[in-house]
């Protein structure tokens, strides 16, 4: 039979339909001409109207995809399609992002992409040649890149720390003890938390920020021996969101998390003083970025 969880009450909402506001439309327009892939369309995130409605552009946070559509990793929760050597990187993919980015009413900008084991340096070069494109064409722009691990590679992690990036994210997705069978073998839970100190080390006052999805059968301690660890790599920024089985194929979810159990561990980061935490059933980890950084950070 159907081992599915039925859908709670909090996330049947109609609000999980996007507010379709005049800002929204507009951007969609603007996407579909340059051609670039979002995540926030593609995934058919639920945050859309909050992430791209903002009324201010300097407030309106968009994801998009670099390196291509597919991952040379598994992981058992993301449905991005999977080969050993995806097709090559394309050297026109800084200088067309840039332009794209640039011609367009966003402030904050999350690039993020696939794994790329395939490459001597992951990436770490060509993404590192996106994000200097588009600080050049538009300097107000705000850039986080939510990041592979570079297999530990300190050489790739210190490229993107210092590529001029304003955030650095990479995502332990979930506790310990879980890792090996949520992620793809080849990511390691210790193997996260050092590329996230090392990126600060590289680049001293860097921001870090990580993101870790409830509902996989994580326990309470667990999670806050998570949130330690985190603090003990100097990671600055946290997010909880409820991990979503995307087909059928995919992790089942164990449990649907309480929006006020969501505000429960908002409450234990921020004693933990992180700088900031978002949190909640449909949080992402780029949910709201950019009101988060112009409120935080540049106050
Ligand atoms: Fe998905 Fe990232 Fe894992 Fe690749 S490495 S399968 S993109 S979560
Ligand atoms: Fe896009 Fe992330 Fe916002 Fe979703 S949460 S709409 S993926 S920026």
């Amino acid at each position: 039979g159907d081992k599915r969880l039925r859908l709670p009450p909090w996330l049947k909402k109609e609000k999980v339909l996007a507010s379709e506001n005049e800002n929204v439309k507009r951007l969609k327009k603007q996407m579909k001409e340059l051609k670039l892939a979002t995540v926030c369309e593609e995934a058919r995130c639920p945050n859309i109207g909050e992430c791209w409605g903002g009324s201010k552009d300097s407030l309106s946070t968009a994801t998009i995809m670099l390196m291509g559509d597919t991952c040379t990793r598994g992981c058992r929760f993301c449905s991005v399609k999977t080969a050993r050597a995806p097709p090559p990187l394309d050297p026109m993919e800084p200088e067309h992002t840039a332009k794209a980015v640039a011609s367009w009413g966003v402030g904050y900008v999350v690039l993020t992409s696939v794994d790329r084991d395939d490459l001597l340096d992951g990436g770490a070069s060509h993404l590192s040649k996106c994000v200097q494109a588009l600080k050049q064409e538009k300097p107000s722009v705000l850039v986080e890149c939510l990041l592979p691990d570079f297999s530990g590679n300190h050489d790739s992690i210190s490229t993107m720390a210092t590529s001029g990036l304003d955030v650095y994210a990479h995502n332990i997705e979930t506790v310990e003890r879980l890792t090996p069978w949520v992620r793809d073998p080849r990511a390691k839970y210790w193997q996260s938390l050092d590329a996230l100190r090392f990126a600060k080390k590289a680049k001293p006052g860097l921001i870090t920020k990580t993101s870790i999805m409830l509902g996989l059968g994580e326990t309470d301690d667990e999670i806050r021996t998570s949130l330690e660890h985190l603090r003990e790599h100097e990671v600055d920024v946290v997010t909880f969101g409820q991990y979503m089985q995307p087909t059928k194929r995919h992790l089942l979810v164990k449990e649907w998390v309480t929006p006020e159990k969501f505000d429960y561990w908002a409450d234990v980061a921020r004693s933990m003083n992180f700088l900031y935490v978002a949190s909640g059933p449909l949080v992402r980890s780029s949910y709201k970025a950019g009101e988060f950084f112009l409120e935080n950070v540049l106050k």
